[in-house]
């Protein structure tokens, strides 16, 4: 029998108790007190203070699961969800933290204990390699020496011999705060060490393995300038991704085949004609309803700013990606059963709140059909006034600006009648657009490939109303 992404959980959770850790409970997807994040996007944040010294604890070792959020800021990986197997906006990351107790030998002896022992995870040895810092010889020879890993298998990254903020491996929350150097473990499904032997650089790295653990040992507090400040006590802060470890674990091809999303891809797939939960589309779709619900059990309702305008992007990109698959009508509302049902863990807490987050989906869903049409009779004004065969950038970010037009639908709708977008134009009117928004507001995200940037002449809003037990939308006109 597999194991259950939950039963992963609980043996992480539970291999760290017997190492003396006490659980911790997951902080809140929006870091309280803590101005430089929007969401919490790693378990460490919630200790933040306790790795800078300010706070102190008599719990040195603390085991959590962190649901965690990266659509922006330091850590954004929206772009790279549906593109890579391995990455979520949404997703658990379990940690094991140390603040002035162990540091550098004890945590690289239990992370490899955990992944190998025959009585836990008991992944294959050969098929684990590591990286290091440059500069952290110690490190080096511990998974040399001590775990006996083969040299070739031990990969160092950076190209400096500070500890700069130069690569993969130093890691930071933000551009300030807790930081140090990192060692990495991925996982390579298809080959073992010695077949990769001459296969292992750090470009490599990227597409051939799939990073599973990051042990950060925390020595530093980056500050606004930029400079590094050495702090008093030396602590270890790790992350690793459930959903990627449940993938291997339960050997499958990508997250989005672990048990957790299986109802849910199998209730997306149902609403198309295609049969294959590793379409960018479904893989988006899927993700990107966890997160929306998740954001809104915190309060957050969509809007044009900050955690709201995170909510509105995320339910109008999975939205968009219905249209990609034909769904023409309002539908990611629907998949909030089928999400309760897959994410058992959260079921309670998510039932409790389903009608809320069905409504508040719908009606974002609702606004965005509204969007499109406007915006589609405003492109086929466009299209029919064309004189020289393109569609100039101006228009296009007017489309994009005003109507929250996605542009890959506007590339698409023009390339069918043969005309041509001027793409390069657009991108410069994005650019002059993010000038002048990060001058007012540092928290609104643009992207180039997508689009949001200002609803307001349309979108007014609305507010919630409970009736007869069911929280309804009320637009504002
Ligand atoms: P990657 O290089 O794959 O983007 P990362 O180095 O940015 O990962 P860390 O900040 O080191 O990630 O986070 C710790 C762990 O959390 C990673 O080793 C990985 O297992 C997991 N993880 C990170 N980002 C994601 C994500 N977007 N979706 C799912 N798991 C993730
Ligand atoms: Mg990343
Ligand atoms: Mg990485
Ligand atoms: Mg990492």
């Amino acid at each position: 029998m597999k194991k259950t992404t939950n039963e992963i959980r609980d043996m992480f959770l539970n291999f760290f108790v017997q190492k003396k850790h006490k659980i911790v409970q997951g902080s809140s997807l929006i870091p309280a007190n803590d101005s430089t994040l929007l969401f919490t996007n790693a378990g460490m944040n919630q200790f933040k203070n306790i790795f800078l010294g300010k706070t102190t604890t008599d719990t040195l070792r603390i085991v959590t699961s962190q649901n965690c959020l990266r659509t922006g800021g330091k850590h954004n990986d929206l772009d790279n969800v549906g593109k890579t197997p391995y990455h979520h906006t949404f997703f658990e990351m379990l940690g094991n933290f140390s603040f002035g107790d162990y540091f550098k030998k004890k945590s690289i002896i239990y992370a490899w204990e955990l992944l190998t022992s025959s009585k836990w995870f008991n992944l294959d040895k050969s098929k684990l390699i590591v990286t290091v810092h440059n500069n952290d010889d110690e490190t080096y020879k511990l998974w040399l020496n001590l775990i006996k890993i083969p040299q070739h298998a031990i990969i160092k990254i950076g190209k400096s011999k500070n500890f700069e903020n130069d690569c993969d491996n130093f890691w930071q929350m933000g551009q300030t705060g807790p930081c140090g150097p990192s060692t990495e473990i991925f996982f390579n499904p298809n080959h073992n060490i010695n077949d990769t032997k001459k296969l292992i650089t750090s470009e490599i790295i990227t597409s051939e393995f799939i990073e599973i653990w990051n042990i950060v040992f925390i020595q530093f507090n980056r500050i606004q300038n930029k400079s590094l400040i050495p702090l008093t006590n030396l602590s270890v802060d790790t992350g690793m991704g459930l959903e990627r470890i449940a993938s291997v674990i339960q050997k499958v091809n990508s997250n989005y085949e672990i048990d957790l999303f299986q109802i849910l891809i199998q209730k997306i797939l149902s609403l198309t004609n295609i049969n294959n939960p590793n379409i960018k589309s479904v893989r988006i779709i899927s993700d990107h309803i966890r997160s929306s619900a998740f954001i809104i059990l915190e309060n957050v309702l969509p809007s044009n700013e900050k955690r709201g305008y995170v909510l509105r992007k995320i339910i109008r990109r999975a939205a968009q990606h219905g249209l990609k698959l034909n769904i023409n009508k309002p539908f990611l509302y629907k998949l909030i059963p089928s999400l309760i049902q897959s994410m058992g863990h959260y079921a309670t807490t998510l039932k409790i709140n389903q009608n809320k987050i069905q409504n508040i989906i719908k009606t974002e869903e609702i606004n965005f059909s509204n969007t499109l049409e406007k915006g589609l009779k405003q492109l086929q004004l466009n299209i029919k006034n064309i004189k020289n065969g393109t569609l100039n950038g101006k228009k296009i970010f007017y489309l994009h600006d005003t109507f929250g037009f996605p542009i890959d639908l506007v590339q698409d709708i023009c390339q069918e009648k043969n005309i041509k977008t001027d793409i390069v134009g657009f991108k410069k009117e994005m650019k002059k657009q993010k000038k002048r928004s990060t001058s007012h507001n540092n928290f609104i995200i643009h992207d180039n490939n997508y689009f949001v940037t200002n609803y307001h002449s349309i979108f007014k809003g609305y507010t919630l109303k409970e009736i007869s037990g069911n929280v309804q939308a009320i637009y504002k006109n």
